[in-house]
């Protein structure tokens, strides 16, 4: 444990396969809104592991959950049971729209659940398949998730696409009549498109979605990956919408840290799946993960997240629109909750690095745009500090 940060980088550069920057700092430990790095330089943090520590990092009552858990029963598959899955269905299924779930350990994993669905349903109502998605999308990494994602770089060469999978415009509902077909199954959105730049769905267009499904009887999956778990200042994003989906997926926060995610359906829809043939998973919510997952559902209930995602998501807004009228480079600050977008255009790259240099940690989204997931516990003082930081970072591009 003792190596030097040199010796880690090049551990990185020669066994590690370069997916990701490996220039970036080295974490080494967290806690609430605050990480250290290997040279021991605290940063803020609003980004929390993309939206995964969203109740802050190391938690104590889920850092605690985890660790009693981990010294009782970690695994035993999915071919026993365990007391901690049906527990954590309920508070979801509860919190929700009263369906059944699946458990499994990524959004992408999550969201192949709800393709899967999609077509199981599908070929039992008229033996259709096809399902729409959005342009500028972001539903994962895997094959089929990859052909819903409308983002042609990331599948650069690795065609051909999954087919079954049709493109409409984002926040257009003519272009989504338009492209249901006598095949189409579904239709499959994110409430806020995260990874594509923090676009929320206007009301008239989910609203319009679910209208247009009840008409040409199709599913309507959302995913909830990133605006799931409270993000958005209720539990699920859809939830700001008035109407009900058919299907969502679930990961990033659910376990604040432990990979966990899920897919919850309506009631009826979970009669598609038969016992050990239909769907599986070896390690899909295993006792440690659900555990984690209880443990983040007991802090809803007892810490008034949502009550602070509001509040702080209200006075973030108010302080960004200071730093709008302050900075012409800024061109739109949108999102929902604690799911903030600051478009900056070209300028975006420099000032994440210059706001990491004074100790502020910020994503990057879309085309152009600086991407705020702070923690839904982070208090005025923090915002005001990564204000002071941006203001500064703003003034030097
Ligand atoms: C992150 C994300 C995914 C993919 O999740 P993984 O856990 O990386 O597979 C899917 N959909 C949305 C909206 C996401 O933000």
């Amino acid at each position: 444990m003792n190596l030097t940060e040199e010796q880690i980088r090049s551990l990185y550069g020669d066994y590690m396969i370069p997916a990701f920057n490996f220039s970036m700092p080295i974490m080494v430990r967290a806690s609430g809104s605050e990480i250290w790095d290997i040279n021991g330089k605290r940063y803020l943090d609003f980004t929390m592991g993309i939206s995964v520590c969203s109740l802050g990092h190391c938690h104590p009552r889920v850092s605690q959950a985890i660790a009693e858990q981990a010294s009782t029963l970690m695994h035993c598959s999915n071919v026993f049971c365990n007391v901690n899955g049906p527990r954590l269905a309920k508070a979801i299924s509860d919190a929700s729209f009263g369906g059944k779930l699946f458990f499994a350990n990524s959004g992408a994993e999550a969201n192949e659940g709800m393709i899967k669905t999609a077509r199981l349903w599908g070929t039992a109502n008229g033996g259709r398949h096809e399902i729409i998605c959005f342009r500028t999308s972001f539903h994962g990494r895997t094959l089929a998730t990859l052909a819903a994602t409308r983002q042609p770089k990331f599948r650069d060469g690795m065609e051909p696409d999954m087919p079954g999978f049709r493109e409409a415009i984002f926040n257009d509902l003519e272009s989504a009549r338009a492209a249901v077909t006598d095949q189409t199954c579904a239709i499959l959105v994110e409430p806020v498109q995260g990874e594509g730049g923090v676009f929320p769905a206007t009301v008239p267009f989910l609203v319009g979605l679910r209208k247009l499904c009840d008409e040409k009887n199709l599913l309507l999956l959302l995913d909830e990956v990133q605006t799931g778990m409270g993000r958005t200042g209720a539990m699920f994003a859809y939830q700001h919408y008035p109407m009900t989906p058919d299907a969502i997926s679930m990961a990033k926060a659910m376990g604040n840290g432990i990979p966990l995610a899920a897919f919850e359906l309506r009631k009826d829809l979970a009669d598609l799946f038969q016992p050990g043939i239909t769907h599986g998973s070896t390690f899909g919510g295993n006792p440690l993960a659900t555990a984690a997952g209880l443990a983040v559902m007991e802090a809803f209930r007892e810490e008034k997240i949502l009550e602070n995602v509001r509040q702080m998501s209200q006075y973030l807004q108010e302080r960004l629109q200071f730093l709008h009228a302050r900075h012409a480079v800024i061109r739109d600050i949108r999102g929902l909750g604690l799911m903030l977008g600051i478009e900056v255009g070209d300028s975006v790259a420099e000032l994440v690095k210059s706001c990491r240099e004074a100790g502020l940690l910020v994503l990057t989204a879309g085309k152009g745009v600086l991407r705020l997931l702070p923690s839904l516990k982070v208090t005025r003082e923090e915002i005001d500090k990564a204000i002071a930081i941006l203001d500064k970072a703003l003034a030097k591009v």
